[in-house]
């Protein structure tokens, strides 16, 4: 039967932004960049103003049974001081918009908005606006960044070049089971209500799930030692979608090595507990909140002592050719295989 009709699934989250993208014509000199980056940048004169936006929705996103109102608000802020992080800049404004249904009290309102002030203090940004909807539909929390970076120190995801080194911040795979064990518990306690959640000896996942930091720390960092990455992004759906969208964006290709991804202890341990390959959770699991970046050979030697960055792999001009060399030595191509909202399942 023919039908005018187009699943959202057979485009995916990033076709249909793709297809959004498409009929945004640019108007105003001052747009330097529009959809397709972590934030748009706008020629202001001076610094470059950066702009991000992010959304969270109740029973998407989070779910109110374990993660409380205090840590969405934080991390509604944190994901989009990620953002402007991953343009090698720094947040400085946002707006808050909320849709409330009526199950929330004011004194909910005041946790989610004691979580977003936190947030506001340990990134030193000000809430300078924002929007309040009612809603049929549980919490939903949108919150746009504001930032700044000077024009010559912008990073995009389309500035990497052959032979620039990979980079990644902190450890990956650890919110992704931070998820798993949540679940895992809210099965046990809605199966028996009297059973206490196991949690202790995850904290750190379930911290890095429900609590991420943005690396404001990396880009002043950088800063200091006085480098710009060629290529950023940050780590929201997955090492191995981020690292497409680089070399995609930048038309080269990337070639990372297994042992150097970095991945904490317990991180690996759980993953075997759930039966999990620890390198699929790195490399897919999303939502760490870790900076990916590039950067040229002679910028090498000004950070390779810092405790946090790890060199990954290497940038390269085969564009086709997006892999990890495995432990074994065996070529495995990168696949993305982020959060897909749009999946279908
Ligand atoms: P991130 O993971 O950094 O939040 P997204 O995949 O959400 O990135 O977005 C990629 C790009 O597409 C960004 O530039 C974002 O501003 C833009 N974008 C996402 N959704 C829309 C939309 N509905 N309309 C216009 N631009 C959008
Ligand atoms: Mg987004």
């Amino acid at each position: 039967m023919a039908s005018n009709r187009m699943e959202i699934s057979e485009l995916g989250e990033f076709g249909l932004i793709d297809r959004i993208a498409r009929n945004a014509r640019k108007q105003n000199a001052s747009t330097v960049a529009g959809i397709g980056d972590d934030a748009a940048v706008v020629d202001c004169g001076g610094d470059n103003l950066l702009v991000a936006t992010d959304m969270l929705l109740e029973g998407i996103h989070f779910d109110l049974a374990y993660a409380p109102l205090r840590h969405v608000g934080y991390k509604a802020v944190a994901v989009n001081v990620s953002d402007i992080a991953a343009m090698n800049g720094k947040a400085e404004q946002i707006t808050v918009s909320i849709g409330l249904s009526n199950r929330f009290s004011v004194e909910a309102v005041d946790e989610l908005y004691a979580g977003i002030k936190a947030a506001c203090d340990n990134y030193s940004v000000d809430l300078v606006g924002g929007d309040t909807t009612s809603s049929r539909s549980g919490l939903v929390i949108s919150v746009t960044a504001l930032g700044r970076a000077g024009k010559d120190r912008v990073a995009y995801r389309s500035g990497a070049q052959p032979s620039d080194i990979i980079c990644v911040t902190g450890d990956l795979g650890a919110a992704y089971l931070g998820v798993q064990v949540l679940e895992r518990e809210k099965q046990v306690f809605l199966a028996n209500p009297n059973m206490q959640p196991a949690l202790d000896k995850y904290e750190y996942l379930v911290g890095r799930t429900l609590k991420p930091e943005a690396r404001t720390d990396i880009v002043f960092e950088l800063a200091e030692k006085g480098v710009v990455p060629t290529s950023m992004i940050d780590v929201s759906d997955g090492l191995a979608s981020e690292l497409l969208h680089l070399s995609n964006n930048s038309g080269v290709g990337v070639r990372i090595f297994e042992d150097k991804v970095p991945i904490d202890r317990l991180t690996f341990d759980t993953a075997l507990e759930f039966k999990l390959d620890p390198i699929i959770c790195a490399l897919n699991g999303g939502e760490d909140y870790e900076l990916s970046f590039t950067i040229s050979p002679a910028d090498h030697e000004k950070i390779k002592l810092h405790p946090d960055i790890h060199f990954i792999g290497y940038v390269h001009e085969e564009k086709n050719q997006n892999i990890m060399i495995s432990k074994q030595g065996t070529v495995v191509p990168l696949k993305a295989q982020g959060w897909d909202h749009f999946g279908g399942q």
